[in-house]
């Protein structure tokens, strides 16, 4: 994450207090009784009504009921509150307890119950009209966080409360290895669909211990990109040729830090690959930016480092700001283009 979201309260995350309360204090709690009498109100009411639930949880008791041992429930139990701690699971300080770890016959029952029960229970009217809906909640945390752009990469699009609908939530740990924590909204992420689907998928991001940023942490470090290229393709950087091109990957992006986060960052959504693309494909336009400073003669810009520095103020909060920023930061350093930029004024011609 290139940014954190600052997390709010809202009615909708407290779904995971009710599927709590279904899977500690009836499925690990079996006793002689029928399945819906241990049920509470809210959850009786949701059983009465959705006959894919019923059956679902019913089997499910009954598997607790009739197959597992007092160790088996046990194991249950721990797997689905330590795999709900999703920031110590992120920061490594919890290790990941995986589904295949339980007994034989909860395992395909509670991972269909559970991958299922993300789109179809927020749906459910006995749902959402007690604790909203997922767009409502989208809306207000988008909205709370002035994020008009994907926190995760920094550039990629994402829906604000004026769009239909919203850009996807991310099982930031995957459903296909953790479906107990399937509809925690501390694991529900909205990102851009290059970051969500293209790149993240379905990784297992925190395998062999890897550690990871939390997505709602308190503290996010302040990441800052840094570019460097070598000298082979200069004429590149200011015009585009039909007959030379760019070496993919000829930018080299890092970051002013090195931990084991920034690392499973860039690896899990290609976030290198991606800066060094879009400094590619924006390169020429950035340049002629600089260029219309310099020449503006409205504006009093004695030297070509004075256009950069106006347009790396101008633009740093800017869509690609943070990378455009990056780019022209190097070219301050590179007396070649520098004095390109001060020999083409008043031309359109290089
Ligand atoms: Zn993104």
């Amino acid at each position: 994450m290139l940014y954190a979201y600052k997390p709010i309260n809202y009615k909708l995350k407290d779904v995971q207090i009710l599927v709590e309360s279904l899977v500690l204090d009836v499925w690990c709690k079996p006793n002689k009784q029928r399945c819906r009498t241990r049920l509470n109100d809210e959850l009786k009411a949701i059983f009465d009504e959705y006959d894919w639930f019923k059956d679902r949880v019913n089997k499910i008791y009954s598997v607790c009921k009739n197959d597992l041992t007092a160790q088996d429930i046990t194991a249950f139990k721990n797997a689905f509150e330590n795999n709900n701690q999703i920031e110590k699971l992120c920061d490594g300080t919890l290790k990941p307890i995986y589904i295949k770890t339980l007994h034989s016959k909860l395992r395909k029952p509670l991972t269909d119950f559970f991958s299922e029960l993300y789109t179809k229970f927020l749906g459910w009217a006995l749902i959402y009209n007690t604790y909203k809906k997922k767009k409502d909640y989208y809306d207000e945390l988008i909205s709370k966080n002035n994020f008009i752009e994907c926190p995760c990469c920094g550039f990629g699009d994402i829906k604000t409360e004026y769009s239909d609908g919203h850009s996807p939530f991310d099982h930031y740990l995957p459903q296909k290895y953790y479906p107990l924590s399937t509809i925690n909204f501390d694991n529900l992420v909205p990102m851009c669909h290059i970051c969500n689907s293209d790149n993240k998928g379905e990784k297992d991001i925190i395998k062999n211990g890897q550690k990871v940023f939390y997505p709602f942490a308190t503290t996010h470090p302040i990441i800052n990109v840094v570019i460097d290229f070598d000298t082979s393709k200069l004429p590149l950087l200011i015009k585009k040729s039909s007959i030379d091109t760019l070496p993919k990957g000829y930018f080299k992006i890092s970051f002013n830090m090195s931990t084991d986060e920034i690392s499973a960052w860039d690896k899990i959504f290609k976030i290198r690959n991606r800066y060094s693309a879009k400094v590619a494909d924006n390169r020429v336009s950035w340049f002629n930016d600089v260029r219309q400073i310099f020449r503006d003669t409205d504006i009093h810009t004695p030297t070509s480092l004075n256009a950069i520095d106006k347009v790396i103020q101008y633009d740093s909060k800017k869509h690609l700001g943070i990378i455009k920023t990056a780019y022209l930061t190097k070219f301050k350093s590179m007396s070649y283009l520098l004095k390109a930029i001060e020999e083409v004024t008043g031309s359109s011609q290089i």
